[in-house]
This record gives structure tokens, C-alpha cells and sequence, in this order.
């Protein structure tokens, strides 16, 4: 018999992430999937999906390349298994180029992705406005099939999913024994979390089936990334923007920056436009309480803010909201423990 109840609120691929990990590593436990909103309407559907990252500022490094190096190895495991085309995760290989060179040559994450190296003199030649660049093998994970694919591996784990907006933790807590909170954006509202905020980001799909290579300025603004279906090209980074309709100057925009990096681009046609905000925050939360919640103590495990690195380091920071969870599980009263 289970004995332990427990909800991960929020079906992004956060959350999706976490939900798995729990489901299948602590089979005692009821797990419950609470969202209000499941693919394709999540913020992480429209995501680029390729997996690289910026640094955290208040985050031991040493936590970072643990989060990096386990979602990299269990996508990189996705993408060379039979799996690859249902879950939409696959090898992407290509370039990462700088108008100017970079104090940090070597990201933290260049250890972990494939066959690393600065870009020859010869390579940089077709981008004569930039003056560096680093050549690497990463994975892309399109979400629009990945969180589908991860569902469904949940629902095999013996999870239940339910469509719901969580108004408040309290509402929860006579169902639950623990809750999970890896609500995004939304945890401005249902934790109260004031340093939460949007980083909007418009990207277009073309169709440009000759492009295999990705392409991406340092700066984290224009981008290039072949997929499965279609090219993804982008993008914005606007803080504080909370707008999700197109905007027409940001797509001229984009169309403009990527065609001068891959001028190919100029006969590609447009298949969609898309607006997503990112979950951003100084640094991720991945963190326990006990919160007092309708007189009793309930652990709450908080895995959110990810902003622009969720497909990046979602399995990775999933693995941490789990041994989390275990921890709360040894501290709970005796009847309760696994
Ligand atoms: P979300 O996907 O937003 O999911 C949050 C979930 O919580 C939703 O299901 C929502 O309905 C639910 N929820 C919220 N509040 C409540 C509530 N009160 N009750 C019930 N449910 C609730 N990342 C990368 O690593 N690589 C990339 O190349 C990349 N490219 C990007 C490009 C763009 C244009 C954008 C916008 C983002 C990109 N990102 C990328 C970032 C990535 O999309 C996010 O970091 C990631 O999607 C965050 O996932 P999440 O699960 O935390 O949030």
C-alpha cells in the first residue's frame, strides 16, 4: 500500500522532470501531477530546448555542474537510445560565436558537452563581425514532444495527473503529505516569491531543412537551431516585459540579426511566431521548508526560477527537489515514513 501522498504542482518541463524522478525512485509514495496549464501551453513548449547555461551568481559551482552534468547525461542517453525521435530529444552540433573575446574562454559546462574546442581562424571567417567562438556537441530537446513523452512515462510510474489551478499551499495540505512547488512564474503568486519575474522571449519557426548546424552570438539575443521539424531562430531577452502577443519589430528583428549570421535565411520561409516568458530570478530555488499550513506542519520542496536554462538543467535540479523530498520524508512522524 502507498503510504505517503505527495503533489508536484506544475507541468512544465520542471516540473514534468521532478514528478518522474519522485514516481519512479520512491515507489511507496502516491505522487499527484496538479497544473493548470499542460502542453503545448507551457512556457517550456516554446522553448528553444538546447541544452547550454550561464552561471548562477550565489550558487556553488560545484551544485551547478552537478545539474548540468546529470540532465546532459540523461538527455545525451535519450537522444542515442531508440527513444530519441518519441521523447524529441537529439544531438545538435554547432557553433557559439563572440563579437568580443570572452574573460571566461572555458564555461563551466564545456567539460560535459562533446567534443569542446575554440573555433579555428578558418571557421570564423564566415562570421567577420565576431572575433571568438567555441565549437561544441550538445543535445536540443524540443519540449512539445518531450513533456508529452515524460507524462506518459509519469502515468507509468503510477502517477496521477489533474488539470487545477492551486490558488494557495493551504488548500493542498489536508491532501498531501508533501508538496512539490516547481510552478515557474507562478510561484510570484503562490508562494509570494516578490523576486520572480518574466524575461520575454519571441522566437519564429522556418522552414530551412538545409541548416544542420546551430549558431548562436554569445550575447544570448540571436540564435539559429536546426530541429527535428523546423528551425528555430530568435530571439529577445526582455526583463520585466510581461506582453505575450508577437510583436512585429521584434520579428523583423530576429529575421534580420539571424539572416546577416546565416544568410540562407532570407528563403526560408515562416512557419510560426511564438512569445514565451522566462521564469527568472537571481537564482534557481531549490530548497526545503516546513511550512504551518490548516495547523499542521507539511514539507514544501520548492524547484523553481529557473529563467533561460529550465531545459538545461531541469533533470539535474529534479534529481535535487527528490533527495529533498527524502530528506523531509526521514524527518516526518513515524506512521508517515517510507
Ligand atoms: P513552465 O514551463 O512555465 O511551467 C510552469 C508550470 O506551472 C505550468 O504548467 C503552469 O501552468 C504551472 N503553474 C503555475 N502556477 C500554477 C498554479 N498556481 N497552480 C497550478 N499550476 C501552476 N531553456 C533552455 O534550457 N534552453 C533553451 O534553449 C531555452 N530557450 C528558450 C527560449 C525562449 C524564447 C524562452 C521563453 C525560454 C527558453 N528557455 C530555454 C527557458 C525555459 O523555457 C524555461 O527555463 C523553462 O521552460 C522553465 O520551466 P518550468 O517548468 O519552471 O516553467
Amino acid at each position: 500500500m502507498k503510504s505517503v501522498r505527495g503533489v508536484v504542482v506544475g507541468a512544465g518541463v520542471v516540473g514534468l522532470s521532478t514528478a518522474v524522478c519522485i514516481a519512479e525512485n520512491l515507489p511507496l509514495c502516491s505522487v499527484t501531477l496538479l497544473s493548470e496549464k499542460f502542453s503545448p501551453n507551457t512556457t517550456s513548449d516554446g522553448a528553444a530546448g538546447i541544452v547550454l547555461a550561464a552561471e548562477f551568481p550565489d550558487i556553488l559551482l560545484e551544485r551547478q555542474r552537478r545539474w548540468f552534468k546529470d540532465s546532459f547525461d540523461n538527455l545525451l542517453a535519450i537522444a542515442q537510445s531508440q527513444h530519441s525521435p518519441d521523447a524529441g530529444v537529439m544531438l545538435s552540433s554547432g557553433w557559439q560565436i563572440f563579437k568580443e573575446v570572452p574573460t571566461n574562454r572555458k564555461p563551466f559546462w564545456s567539460d560535459f558537452v562533446t567534443g569542446f574546442r575554440n573555433m579555428t581562424d578558418g571557421e570564423l571567417k564566415r562570421f567577420p563581425d565576431h572575433k571568438f567562438g567555441q565549437a561544441f556537441t550538445t543535445v536540443k530537446c524540443e519540449c512539445s514532444t518531450y513533456l508529452p513523452w515524460l507524462e506518459e512515462r509519469f502515468r507509468k510510474a503510477g502517477g496521477r495527473v489533474e488539470q487545477k489551478k492551486v490558488n494557495s499551499l493551504q488548500e493542498l495540505s489536508d491532501s498531501f503529505d508533501f508538496i512539490v512547488n516547481c510552478s515557474g512564474l507562478g510561484s510570484k503568486q503562490l508562494v509570494g516569491d516578490a523576486s520572480v519575474y518574466p524575461v520575454r522571449g519571441q522566437v519564429l519557426k522556418v522552414d530551412a531543412p538545409w541548416l544542420t548546424h546551430f549558431i548562436r552570438d554569445g550575447d544570448g539575443k540571436t540564435y539559429i537551431y536546426p530541429g527535428i521539424h523546423s528551425v528555430t531562430i530568435g530571439g529577445t531577452r526582455q526583463e520585466g516585459d510581461w506582453r505575450l502577443h508577437v510583436d512585429k519589430g521584434d520579428t523583423d528583428g530576429i529575421l534580420d540579426r539571424c539572416s546577416s549570421l546565416e544568410p540562407s535565411l532570407k528563403k526560408a520561409k515562416v512557419l510560426s511566431e511564438w512569445v514565451g516568458l522566462r521564469p527568472s530570478r537571481r537564482n534557481p530555488r531549490v530548497e526545503r521548508e516546513w511550512l504551518q499550513l490548516q495547523g499542521r506542519m507539511v514539507p514544501v520542496v520548492h524547484n523553481y526560477g529557473h529563467g533561460g536554462w529550465g531545459v538545461t538543467i531541469a533533470w539535474g535540479t529534479a534529481l535535487d527537489a527528490l533527495e529533498l523530498v527524502r530528506q523531509c520524508l526521514k524527518e516526518m512522524p513515524q506512521q508517515a515514513k517510507l
